[in-house]
């Protein structure tokens, strides 16, 4: 479409970009301004009057009104008038008049009285930041049948969507919202914030386009791959080979195997180089061992701050951190983040803009293990592609119980249980700072008690400088690990049976689940603790029933609008303000076939 300058302008005030989006912002109520003949109470109404006097006080003025339309005599009344009013009303003559109208003991009086001139229609009143009239006049002028199709709107759409800004007599009855309308408001929203992520999407040639083969390799591992690792890669698969450079994201629960996908996709690129970022040293390390290991023949080569300045050029497959971002590199055709949610978009777009080559592109692959809600991710491709993995290769053996002070001496013993059998536990405690404010202890607080029951404690938390060497440490020579939520970086513990979260009722759901995640990585009989002093959260008792990273994040969404959330608990959702994630996955699949997204 092709907007105007003063559509444009107002657009901008608005803080809009279509009319379709005009059209979402609905009356917040209406004016009647229709002449009726009957008088109704606790309603504002026009009176067709003549003024039959007019007594000015010092503080108001009075008037006496004979409305024609119901015969009766009514007293107006104005507070504190302005200058303007004044001239509002003179004696003899006959105006259209507005107002609410009360009676008490036979006399009938309208305060504060308006003059009209526009008659026999209902007015919407809206909420903008534009001026009432101005408003009124643009969607008077612009939001019409005829825009809306030409937006690309489908005719049942845009007949839901007229009405509650031109209203007929039934719809300013009816209390709620027709559910018919609401759809069309939901679509249309949908429909406007997809058009436009699609529309922003840029698509780039590729540095190369080929087929891949992983078949193979796959055959020659010690595992089978999942189902969905192994469509995520035919997905991969038939990106590599198209004319557009591939821009993919892959979603999967901690544990659900994202590593195999990224070291499939650097084997289909062969041999072409490929690079692949990492948040953390540890990280970054385990990724280069993997890849080691599971992609024997490939020249791999590992970039941290501490590496020696070498020449990249002879390796197929650079893995590193963020040093990568300040390293000379070579071209790649394909580029990987892993644990993407750790950097900043700058961070991901300089690392891809490092690599490309004129107007073409690498290929361009992100992970996360921040689960989001299905629908979500549907309405995420609109702008990027999206593969997701639901399922991990092992069955996880997680009990996850709500505990509280009473349940200490259990705890105990189980922790000392575990450690005997050569398992470790991870304490997740509140910082200093936090737990000043609450009723928990701190790390600071908590760790002496630990340190003197228990030998190889280890402690950190999220500003200390050293907090991946006391992973790795503890990883060897550990029994307890006493942390802040910082643990949730993708180190894996192989030995670790156990997560006691303290003050569970302080963190979002997805956090607890990543948390989580760190138990039983390798099939072990995993135990998740939340321990509280709330004496029952629906939220906790929920979260202690459902182990599917998405089934968490549709939950998380659940009581985030039952109004029981937390602060700093991130996610999105809040951008809709008719489309609830949670329940309109069948509006999201509507609009998507209808914009041809696939
Ligand atoms: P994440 O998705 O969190 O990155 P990882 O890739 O680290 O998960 O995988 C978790 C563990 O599962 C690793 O030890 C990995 O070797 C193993 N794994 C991955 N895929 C399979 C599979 N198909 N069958 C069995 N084990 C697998
Ligand atoms: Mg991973």
């Amino acid at each position: 479409m092709n907007y105007t300058k003063e559509q444009e302008e107002k657009f901008k005030k608005l803080g809009i970009n279509s009319i379709s989006e005009l059209a979402l912002s609905v009356p917040s109520s209406y004016e009647d301004f229709r002449i009726h003949d009957t008088l109704k109470l606790h309603m504002p109404q026009v009176i067709d009057a003549t003024v039959e006097s007019v007594h000015r006080a010092p503080n108001s003025i009075q008037i006496t009104f004979f409305a024609h339309n119901f015969g009766y005599r009514i007293q107006g009344v104005l507070f504190r008038p302005k200058p303007y009013m004044m001239h509002q009303f003179k004696a003899g003559e006959r105006d259209y008049f507005y107002g609410l109208i009360d009676c008490k003991g036979g006399v009938c009086s309208m305060s504060m009285p308006k003059k009209v001139i526009k008659t026999g229609a209902i007015y919407p009143k809206y909420k903008s930041s534009l001026r009432s009239d101005v408003m009124n006049r643009f969607i008077e002028k612009n939001l019409n049948a005829e825009n809306l199709k030409a937006e690309g709107l489908k005719d049942e759409i845009v007949t839901e969507l007229l009405k509650p800004h031109f209203p007929r007599d039934e719809y300013l009855q009816s209390k709620e919202l027709d559910t018919k309308i609401l759809h069309a408001l939901k679509y249309t929203e949908l429909f406007c914030y997809m058009k436009l992520l699609a529309g922003k999407r840029r698509y780039f040639k590729p540095l190369i386009s080929k087929e891949g083969h992983y078949s193979q390799w796959a055959k020659s591992l010690p595992f089978k791959l999942t189902d969905e690792q192994i469509s995520t890669i035919e997905d991969i698969k038939k990106d590599f080979a198209k004319e557009v450079a591939a821009k993919r994201m892959v979603v999967g629960d901690v544990g659900s195997g994202k590593t195999m996908v990224i070291l499939a996709s650097a084997l289909m690129m062969m041999p072409e180089r490929s690079i692949l970022m990492a948040p953390t040293t540890i990280l970054a390390n385990q990724l280069f061992e993997e890849a080691l290991r599971f992609l024997p023949g490939i020249r791999c080569v590992l970039v941290s701050n501490k590496s020696k300045k070498i020449d990249l050029q002879e390796f197929d497959f650079i893995i590193g951190t963020h040093a990568l971002l300040y390293r000379e590199l070579p071209h790649a055709k394909l580029v990987m983040v892993d644990e993407q949610h750790r950097f900043g978009t700058q961070q991901r777009n300089l690392l891809e803009k490092l690599v490309s080559s004129g107007d073409k592109k690498p290929h361009f692959l992100q992970f996360s293990a921040t689960p989001i809600p299905r629908t979500q991710a549907m309405i995420e491709t609109a702008h990027i592609d999206v593969s997701l993995i639901t399922t991990t290769p092992f069955k996880k053996n997680i009990a996850s119980k709500v505990i509280h002070k009473s349940d200490f001496k259990e705890l105990l013993e189980h922790i000392k249980d575990e450690i005997q059998k050569k398992h470790q536990v991870l304490l997740v405690y509140p910082l200093v700072e936090q737990s000043r404010l609450m009723e928990y202890q701190s790390i600071e607080e908590a760790r002496g008690y630990w340190e003197k029951n228990f030998e190889g404690v280890y402690v950190t938390h999220g500003k200390d400088k050293e907090k991946e060497q006391v992973l790795l440490d503890f990883r060897e020579k550990g029994t307890i690990l006493i942390a802040t939520t910082v643990v949730e970086v993708g180190i894996s513990l192989p030995r670790l049976s156990t997560v006691v979260i303290v003050g569970a009722e302080r963190l979002g759901l997805s956090t607890l689940h990543q948390l989580r995640g760190r138990v039983s990585r390798t099939g072990l009989q995993g135990y998740c603790y939340l321990y509280t002093n709330q004496t029952s959260s629906a939220r906790l008792e929920q979260f202690v029933e459902t182990f599917s990273g998405f089934d968490i994040a549709n939950l998380d969404l659940k009581f985030r609008k039952s109004g029981d959330l937390l602060k700093g608990s991130n996610q999105s959702g809040s951008q809709f303000k008719w489309v609830d994630i949670a329940e309109d996955e069948e509006i999201v699949k509507s609009v998507k076939k209808d914009l041809n997204i696939i």
